[in-house]
């Protein structure tokens, strides 16, 4: 506060000069009093400022950031990134549709615009001590730096928002031999390599064979990214390197490895189909069902799933997308918190990681603790049954749904797809009909078919979308903390007296994108709505262009694609 009190008094000082030597001295003395006032009024808040501590600069992190509003709270954030990334373009990065700096926005920028104390460091977190509310951090910086690298920030609120790894399974030879696609980095070295294995190709020394291996470019995993890295390298391959490498075109193949029977098995079968033939007529070999155990530095070891059998693909290039994992600071951080039996960090509803209140956790580095929510449903629903009777009354059964869907907004999505949609929508459109079916509600049956569901529930998804949200409503409720301690908006406490200060998190699934290459895209929108081709293509373009963080970054890419459209993809090495 004082600094930007002072960095407008250096602006507002200018004119005052200028006012001065035209108008005679008679300003000074009222350009120094608000001044010094200012600069109490902003000593005495910083006492008594709450300090929060932001762990990344990802999707989470930065969207609590800019949402965060509130002038009473001191904010530091770490990260070894100083920059944010829009990942969903990484896959354009690999091949140069887009460049690498459209698709990033220093985390300054973003700062800058706060008007009140943000202070970021780039460094990156090594231990979290609850104990003593802080965490230890270390310098990225190896180089030309002296002294002591460590440091601690002290915290009264944490939100850890450190992202995930790729997971390789544990599969020998992945991090040694294949690429991940994970951060802007790793877009680039992809880059890089494809050029690298047509230049090498290019040698007269190669033999065929050799060619043959050198220009197979293998991606592992069915997922959405393995699925566009796929398509865009196709694209690349079609559109500008045949033009440049005419000769190396019958060697070039690519082959997407898919553990499963089918690949972007999340999405709509329809979609899943239309992506299995578009490939098949583009010449990407698809493998299913075959489990990559080895990689070495010229060929992977591959299990076939039906026969056992184990067999050798040579290859020039890997990348390697097959899901995410945990961190191993916030392995370290769970085994702490006496979560180290679980894989992915637990938080409730309110994103307070379990046992642990005043440290959030949000994005890929944790999800919200199912088993947890069902339990807590249960004992909604044991309480309702206050007559003993194994019948609910008709209240007290739509007392429980309204419970469940306002505590759980997860749950609802599950009940309004599964067994109790018909009967769920019937309570809350024709009271008398539900009234009717509700005296013949068989309490057991009904906790039957909850403990289904249980068993049916997803965990939301590691996306941006998510990420993005949760950021969102952290940074809501922080901004708005005072006015909840007073008036209390969540629902009735469970294992305390009152009400909870926030309505828990609510995620509102928007729809998800696999663009194919060749222009194609296929859209599953919300309402379970399918597109796919051309024009969903256009779609995804408009989307991405209008979820880019800053009008920099929305131009740059913009100015890339027509670039690209015009002169194709620049293939220099660099
Ligand atoms: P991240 O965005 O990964 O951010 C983590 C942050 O933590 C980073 O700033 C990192 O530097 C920082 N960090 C790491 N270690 C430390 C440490 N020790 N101390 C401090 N900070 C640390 N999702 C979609 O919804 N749609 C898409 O189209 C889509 N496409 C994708 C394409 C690719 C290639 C990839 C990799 C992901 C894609 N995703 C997409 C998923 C999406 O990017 C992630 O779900 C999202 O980034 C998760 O956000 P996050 O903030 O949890 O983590």
């Amino acid at each position: 506060k004082a600094s930007n009190a002072f960095r407008d008094h250096l602006t507002f000082s200018k004119i005052l000069v200028v006012c001065t030597i035209s108008g005679g001295g008679l300003v000074a003395y009222s350009d120094v009093r608000p001044f010094n006032n200012v600069y109490a009024d902003a000593a005495q808040a910083t006492i008594k400022k709450k300090k929060v501590v932001v762990l990344g600069t990802g999707w989470a992190g930065t969207s609590f950031l800019k949402n965060l509003k509130d002038p009473s709270l001191d904010v530091q954030v770490v990260s070894p990134c100083n920059y944010f990334a829009f990942t969903p373009l990484l896959p354009s990065v690999t091949v140069g549709t887009v460049e690498a700096r459209s698709v990033v926005e220093p985390i300054r920028n973003i700062v800058k615009k706060k008007d009140f104390d943000v202070r970021f460091k780039e460094a990156e977190c090594f231990k979290i001590d609850t104990v003593n509310q802080k965490v230890h951090c270390k310098s990225i910086q190896n180089t030309n730096v002296d002294g002591n690298q460590e440091f601690t920030v002290d915290y009264d609120y944490l939100v850890i928002a450190m992202g995930a790894r790729a997971n390789t399974f544990n599969t020998p030879g992945v991090v040694e031999n294949a690429h991940f696609l994970k951060e802007v980095e790793d877009a680039l070295r992809i880059r890089r390599s494809i050029i690298d294995c047509f230049e090498r190709a290019s040698l007269p020394s190669v033999s065929e064979d050799e060619k043959k291996r050198i220009l197979h470019f293998v991606v592992v995993g069915g997922g959405p990214t393995g699925v566009e890295f796929a398509a865009e390298l196709h694209d690349f391959l079609l559109e500008d390197l045949v033009k440049l490498y005419p000769d190396l075109e019958k060697y070039t193949t690519i082959t997407l490895l898919e553990a499963g029977d089918h690949i972007l098995s999340m999405f709509d079968k329809r979609i899943t189909d239309f992506a299995e033939e578009k490939f098949k007529r583009d010449g990407i070999n698809v493998k299913t069902g075959s489990m990559v155990v080895k990689v070495s530095d010229k060929s992977i070891s591959l299990k076939e799933r039906s026969t056992g059998e184990t067999k050798d693909l040579p290859y020039g290039m890997v990348v390697w997308s097959t899901g995410i994992g945990t961190r191993p600071v916030v392995m370290d951080f769970m085994k702490q918190i006496g979560q180290g039996n679980r894989r992915v960090m637990a938080t409730d509803e309110w994103l307070r990681v379990e046992g642990v209140p005043n440290v959030y956790a949000l994005g890929d580095c944790a999800t919200i603790n199912q088993r947890k929510v069902m339990e807590d449903i249960s004992a909604i629903f044991s309480k309702a049954d206050k007559n003993k009777s194994g019948k609910l009354n008709v209240g007290d059964f739509a007392e429980v749904i309204n419970d469940i869907i306002e505590r759980y907004p997860q749950v609802e999505l599950h009940l309004k797809s599964k067994k109790l949609k018909n009967f769920v929508e019937l309570l809350q459109s024709n009271q008398d009909d539900a009234a009717k079916k509700a005296t013949q509600l068989d309490i057991e049956k009904f906790k039957k078919a909850l403990s289904e569901v249980d068993t049916k529930m997803k965990s939301l998804p590691p996306t941006a979308q998510v990420a993005a949200q949760q950021g969102e409503y952290l940074a809501k409720c922080f901004n708005r903390m005072k006015e909840c301690e007073e008036n209390p908006e969540g629902p009735i406490r469970f294992r305390d007296s009152g009400r909870h200060h926030f309505k828990p998190f609510r995620y509102k699934h928007l729809g998800q994108f696999a663009p194919l290459g060749g222009e194609q895209t296929a859209a599953q929108l919300p309402g379970d709505w399918v597109s796919m081709g051309y024009g969903a293509q256009w779609l995804w373009y408009s989307v991405y262009a209008s979820k880019l963080v800053s009008w920099r970054t929305r131009i740059l890419v913009i100015g890339d694609w027509g670039r690209r459209f015009i002169f194709g993809r620049d293939s220099s090495k660099i």
